[in-house]
């Protein structure tokens, strides 16, 4: 401690006594000297994290764990404010830095598109609406800012990006992908930057970095690997590919992600070859850790471990076994910890899980938090708390819709284009489903887990709400979500906009084997178009059956999901903007194609991967 009693001696502060809470120290000398004063218990407490409807002070305390996460929407209370947030997430880290060696938690959070589970944060487009845009310098302004509304809630940890390459739309989770390409996949890790801070120049690729300035957030690339490849794009299915397949499709993006300094990497749900990924020693431990030398840590999805077993939890011991053992360090058990860490002792004491393993997960998890500074400044304080859903951050996210909205038609013939719409007109009708609906704007992942259709879930603008502000003062905006044929034909309409698509969902309750619009939005479409000029804006979060009813649509723009900023789509519909975003996917014909990706024999899309027609903005 010679050097720690010197500084202190110099500066006239009380001595460091003990190495690893002096932060001139090394990270590696400081890792050393926190490992070698743990007991068993406390090293295990530090691979486990529990959800924050199971958290309280007292059982950070007396369990020593390491992490807390608000999964699948868990919230401090309906529409908690930042503040509160910062209250919830500071009073459990002062359960956990009261324990004898005072080690702090990390706070994770799944912000996939913004800080999305909290009310009044800026919603950004989910992932597919990005992919499009394959400007990887916005997409790192949008982790920087989806960075600072984390930050402060008091949470510096995000389970982002989510790097899959969803090859089949029928993947309920394919609005969470990039693209079916793994080159856009991969420039797009460079959210990653955005979200850490940039890499400095000098340091080692594989170490994880994340500026500890405080207003950055430890990232998650996840989820390794072939989430996105299961047959039939079933949830957390078999991704059957080739080791040749897998290396060249799904794993390049973790190869970025690594070299930019993430640091965490999530666990698949899914299976490879059959193999379970949560206990499949040969790629998290032999590749992830040994071959690419990453040095962050692993984390295991939700239940991960029980997952192992099909149904889940069937023999978790053994399954605690496979999946500690095949390399993860932190188990995101959510509830049930107190089994977890009976067994984990059990085994470890027993020898059936080796010490070596518990170390080197113990390692790993603090290196983050020192390399974070969560040592140093733990707590945190309301200096962050206004940038939640500041205009800054809504007017990237508008900007970033505009660049994702892909144009797939664009009038009956090539020289009678519809769009860009007059902004003067008599009368326009608007309608459809999604036409003032926030939440079905936003989708899944957005306040709660499955998202939640309506106006009321979070602050932001409806894309009816868009129109009416971005029209001429005299033009007479009619709003009908449902209108019938004879109202639409008798009423002279100068022109419609029709907003429909899929309601929100994640995971598997949004796979499908059909991908059709729902009925109400086919019937919309019907009822409008035909009788007068229609553009149709399809809110999705991939690509849907649509080649029938092509011929009635005038015009038609793929919207994806595009968040809270519904401008960011008419200021493109109406010219202040062009459109310029090219389809990340292809978009098949009909479902019986599927799947099918560029270089298939069968490859014959609607409109191929790469589409996209453009428009000029108009001079004012
Ligand atoms: C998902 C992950 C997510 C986790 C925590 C899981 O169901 O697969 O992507 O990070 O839940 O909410």
């Amino acid at each position: 401690c010679n050097s720690s009693f010197a500084t202190a001696a110099a500066t006239g502060s009380k001595p460091l006594h003990l190495k690893y809470k002096d932060p001139k120290q090394p990270v590696g000398a400081r890792i050393k000297d926190l490992v070698k004063r743990m007991t068993l218990e406390e090293k295990i407490g530090q691979m486990v994290q529990i959800d924050l409807t199971v958290a309280s002070s007292d059982v950070m305390k007396n369990y020593y764990l390491g992490s807390v996460l608000s999964g699948g929407g868990s919230v401090p209370s309906p529409k908690a404010s930042a503040a509160a947030w910062v209250n919830t997430v500071n009073g459990l880290q002062k359960g956990a830095l009261s324990t004898r060696l005072g080690i702090p938690m990390i706070y994770g959070i799944d912000a996939v598109h913004g800080h999305n589970n909290v009310y009044n944060a800026t919603i950004f487009p989910h992932n597919v609406g990005l992919g499009v845009t394959r400007d990887p310098q916005l997409i790192k302004k949008i982790g920087a800012a989806t960075a600072k509304e984390v930050r402060a809630t008091g949470i510096p940890y995000a389970f982002a990006p989510c790097i899959a390459v969803c090859r089949d739309p029928r993947w309920g989770r394919c609005y969470e992908s990039y693209s079916e390409d793994h080159t856009i996949v991969q420039k797009m890790t460079e959210i990653i930057p955005g979200l850490q801070g940039d890499l400095p120049a000098n340091s080692r690729k594989g170490v994880p970095f994340v500026d500890n300035g405080g207003t950055k957030v430890a990232a998650c690339a996840k989820h390794y690997m072939g989430d996105g490849g299961t047959t039939k794009g079933i949830n957390e299915n078999n991704t059957v590919i080739s080791m040749n397949g897998l290396m060249s499709i799904h794993m390049p993006a973790y190869l970025n992600s690594i070299s930019k300094g993430v640091a965490t990497i999530m666990v698949s749900y899914s299976s490879w070859n059959g193999k379970k990924m949560h206990a499949n020693r040969e790629l998290v431990t032999g590749f992830l850790k040994d071959k690419l030398k990453f040095r962050g840590f692993v984390i295991s999805d939700w239940q991960g471990i029980d997952r192992i077993t099909s149904p889940p939890h069937a023999n978790y011991s053994s399954s605690i076994t496979a999946g500690v053992g095949a390399g993860i360090d932190m188990i995101m058990v959510a509830y049930n910890y107190t089994e977890l860490i009976n067994d984990m002792i059990y085994q470890v004491k027993n020898r059936i899980i080796p010490v070596s393993r518990i170390d080197d997960a113990v390692k790993r998890i603090l290196r983050v938090k020192f390399v974070m500074g969560l040592f140093e400044k733990p707590l945190a304080d309301l200096s962050m708390v206004n940038e939640l859903g500041k205009q800054e951050h809504r007017d990237l996210a508008r900007e970033a819709v505009r660049k994702s909205l892909v144009l797939l038609k664009n009038g009956k013939s090539a020289d009678k284009p519809l769009l860009p719409l007059p902004k003067r007109a008599a009368k326009i009708l608007v309608a459809g489903s999604h036409a003032d609906n926030l939440g079905n704007q936003c989708g899944g992942w957005t306040i709660t887990w499955q998202g939640q259709t309506g106006n009321d879930l979070t602050s932001g603008t409806t894309i009816l709400k868009a129109v009416k502000s971005a029209v001429a003062p005299s033009t007479q905006v009619v709003y009908s979500e449902q209108p019938d044929a004879s109202f639409v034909k008798s009423s002279k309409f100068s022109y419609a906009i029709v907003v429909v698509g899929e309601p929100p969902y994640a995971e598997t309750q949004g796979d499908s084997l059909n991908l059709t619009i729902p009925a109400a939005g086919l019937s919309t479409i019907n009822n409008v178009c035909g009788s007068i000029k229609c553009v149709v804006v399809l809110i999705s979060g991939r690509p849907l059956v649509i080649e029938p009813y092509l011929a009635k649509i005038d015009a038609l723009v793929a919207a994806w999901l595009p968040g809270t900023e519904g401008q960011g789509v008419t200021d493109v519909l109406f010219g202040d903007y062009g459109f310029t975003g090219k389809l990340a996917r292809n978009w098949f014909r009909s479902v019986s194609q599927l799947p099918m990706n560029v270089g298939d024999a069968h490859y014959d899309p609607l409109f191929p991967f790469g589409f996209g027609l453009t428009t000029e903005p108009i001079k004012s």
